[in-house]
């Protein structure tokens, strides 16, 4: 069960104090406190932990300080939607909001291979209105003889050409505990030029350890990409390690599923799910069109695959694109094939502002319908 309180409540009022005492009161009951300082308000959440089914929830709502009672099931319990949940599904990280009701494009390198490109990819997308970028600096690859990602020796001129060209939010996979610091050190250096949202790529979404150490930190937003081999419900508990240990800004992405059912794609467009995820948690629900689909086949009308089935995505309610660009793909490092050019910027934005309005449209035409049953 989770006691929403009201908005600034502080906790050395003597009605918190009170709410406490009566908690810790309560046999066989533990309390677990969730703060959430934001520009405008602080919330705090209570958890209640262990066997509350005897709770009424009519009691709890009384008690001091108490706004809202959330009577959760046992699965997600801190990410996932509840019977009269009204908590929010959105944040905001560096001016930028990620919610179940917003749209995000991360165009950029799948890798960071010089600063060059780095700098050619970054005007474009400010050229282009844009204020989000995936960069790669840690690569997970499958052959430890291919490139690795240049690692913390590219973080400051990463960050720096992000101040530089207006980027606020970064998308950036790591791979061990310590490139949490190594981004934090970069950053500051360049006086918070730029956001980090830390990706956690397929391969670990079940490296539990990992999962803990970056849900107790609460500086950046965490994008946790779906298990490739494993189910939705293993990945969405994933997700909830990050949110059980404190961090609760996190996108769920999708990314398709390994299996060679998929082919001639790389893995199997799973897009299918962006509802479902909606469905089931708060989270805002990623889309990575590019790991996906691997390649850059076109069908008979010249729509390449990659942007059909980000355009399936986004129809569907997807809350961010995660998508590899290169300005010159036959010298990418990683991932060339799949890369879209950077000339092919601004019609994949068009593309997807069309699969968007139609997703406006389709979400306007049931609210009348069901107006019109009621
Ligand atoms: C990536 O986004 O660069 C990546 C490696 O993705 P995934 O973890 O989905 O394979
Ligand atoms: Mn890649």
């Amino acid at each position: 069960m989770i006691l929403v309180l009201s908005p600034d409540t502080r906790s050395d009022s003597s009605e918190y104090k009170q709410l406490m005492v009566h908690l810790a009161n309560l046999p066989g009951i533990s309390t677990r406190v969730h703060s959430e300082v934001g520009v405008e308000q602080t919330l705090t959440e209570v958890y209640l932990i262990g066997n509350t089914k005897a709770l009424p929830v009519e009691d709890m709502r009384n008690l001091p300080c108490v706004e809202q009672v959330v009577r959760i099931s046992e699965e997600y319990r801190v990410l996932g939607r509840h019977k009269d949940d009204h908590r929010s599904t959105h944040f905001d990280y560096n001016g930028v909001r990620f919610g179940q009701d917003t749209l995000n494009v991360f165009a950029g390198l799948c890798a960071v291979d010089t600063l060059e490109h780095v700098e050619l990819m970054m005007r474009a997308l400010r050229d282009n209105g844009q204020v989000c970028t995936r960069m790669g600096a840690y690569k997970p690859r499958t052959s430890p003889y291919s490139f690795q990602g240049h690692g913390k020796a590219c973080l400051p001129y990463v960050f720096e050409l992000a101040g530089k060209y207006g980027i606020k939010v970064i998308a950036m996979e790591i791979t061990h505990e310590t490139h949490v610091e190594e981004i934090r050190d970069a950053l500051f250096r360049t006086g918070n030029a730029t956001g980090v949202m830390l990706q956690i790529g397929t391969r670990n979404t079940q490296n539990f350890e990992l999962l803990k150490i970056v849900g107790r930190q609460q500086d950046f937003p965490v994008l946790i990409k779906r298990g490739f081999g494993i189910t939705l419900d293993e990945s969405l508990n994933a997700a909830e390690y990050l949110a059980s240990e404190g961090n609760r800004k996190v996108v769920f992405g999708l990314r398709g599923m390994k299996t060679n059912m998929a082919d001639p794609h790389r893995n199997f467009v799973d897009f299918a799910h962006v509802p479902v995820v909606k469905r089931l948690t708060r989270m805002p629900v990623c889309i990575d069109p590019s790991h996906s689909v691997g390649m850059r086949a076109p069908s008979p009308e010249g729509i390449l695959d990659i942007m059909h089935v980000t355009a399936q995505g986004v129809i569907a309610g997807a809350n961010m694109v995660l998508v590899d660009f290169h300005p010159v793909p036959n010298k990418a490092l990683v991932d060339g094939p799949q890369a879209l050019l950077i000339k092919e910027l601004p019609l994949f934005l068009e593309d997807i502002r069309i699969a968007r309005a139609a997703y406006e449209q389709r979400t306007a035409l049931i609210s009348r319908y069901q107006e019109a049953e009621s």
